[in-house]
């Protein structure tokens, strides 16, 4: 058997950007090649191979592209010769973008996901040690088998734990209720846990056409009158506490449901379940006739995700059901 690489996949983010005086800003300009030269370090580690993608900060990146990304990993991870893969991608929405990964990836090979908080052109860019740790973790055996894993600041996180928590922070990624999965000591990855469920969810097209609407106080049904007259494909409704909406937004969620539009619930507090604990006016429990589906413990925006997802395989609500329950 010949040596094995690892394929680096390059699709943009503040790691592959420079400050730009005219715009006053920092803006995409480095290239797969350039993100590489800038981490010497990384031959002695295993020979790695550039992928390009795009070159676009995350928020331009689309579920579709999300989808494509997933697809075309399964076919690099075939190959004999790869260890594993590494995306580089923004960190503004490299959480869902590692979710979807974890989701539809058929591959057992290590996935990871990283980037930076500062450009290439910053004081101290944490871009190159990510790249190392990252390349580091998708080459070791351990890896294996671990699922989609989101690989910053020397920190191994789990594709459905982990969010982004500061705005700027370098060791802004952190999987709130859990830690992380494991840690890179300079060439060293350990692990200290696994994931116990791992899902997957792969159909062959992504739905479109999901919503995320988060509860504030005194939230009405505008928002949902807009989507049942659309009529959209879905929705995710951040909740309050353990599942709970102002009574105007309840009235909304009945409205699209009568529709039969999915209403996917989770809460916009960042740590613990959705349960149906009171039944009082709003709760998720006063909901029940609703037939509303309840989202277990991922975030709004990953919720958003498994939604698109499971809506590329079917419509009907206690199959949707399924897919949040497991
Ligand atoms: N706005 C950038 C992006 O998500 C932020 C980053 O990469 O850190 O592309």
């Amino acid at each position: 058997m010949g040596k094995k690489k690892v394929v680096i996949i390059t699709t943009g983010g503040t790691i592959a950007m420079k400050y730009d005086e005219v715009t006053n800003g920092l803006v995409p300009a480095i290239s797969g090649d350039d993100l590489i030269q800038a981490v010497p370090a990384l031959k002695d580690v295993i020979p790695v191979e550039i992928v390009e993608y795009s070159n676009v900060p995350s928020g331009h990146i689309t579920p579709d592209m999300m989808f494509e990304l997933a697809l075309m990993i399964d076919k690099i991870a075939i190959a004999e010769d790869v260890a594993g893969i590494v995306i580089t991608h923004g960190t503004d929405t490299q959480e869902e973008t590692i979710y979807l990964l974890d989701l539809v990836c058929k591959t057992e090979k290590p996935i990871c996901i990283t980037g930076a908080m500062r450009g290439a052109s910053e004081t101290g860019p944490d871009g190159p040690a990510n790249i190392l740790a990252a390349v580091r973790t998708a080459a070791c055996q351990e890896a294996v088998g671990k699922g989609a894993l989101l690989v910053f600041n020397d920190e191994i996180h789990a594709a459905s734990e982990v969010t982004k928590t500061q705005t700027t922070s370098c060791s802004t990624f952190k999987s709130p209720g859990w830690g992380p999965l494991g840690h890179v000591y300079f060439d060293r990855v350990v692990f200290k846990r696994r994931m116990e469920k791992r899902q997957k969810i792969q159909p062959t097209t992504i739905g479109s056409d999901v919503y995320l609407i988060k509860c504030v106080a005194g939230l009405d049904d505008y928002l949902f009158k807009a989507l049942a007259a659309k009529p959209a494909r879905g929705i995710v409704v951040e909740a309050f506490g353990c599942g709970n909406v102002p009574p105007a937004v309840k009235e909304g969620i009945e409205l699209v449901r009568k529709q039969g539009i999915p209403v996917v619930l989770t809460s916009r507090v960042h740590m613990g379940r959705v349960v149906p604990a009171y039944s009082y006016l709003g709760s998720a429990q006063s909901m029940k006739d609703a037939d509303i589906i309840l989202a277990g413990e991922i975030t709004g925006q990953k919720a958003r995700i498994k939604l698109l997802l499971a809506l590329g395989l079917t419509d009907e609500t206690e199959k949707l059901r399924a897919y949040f329950d497991s």
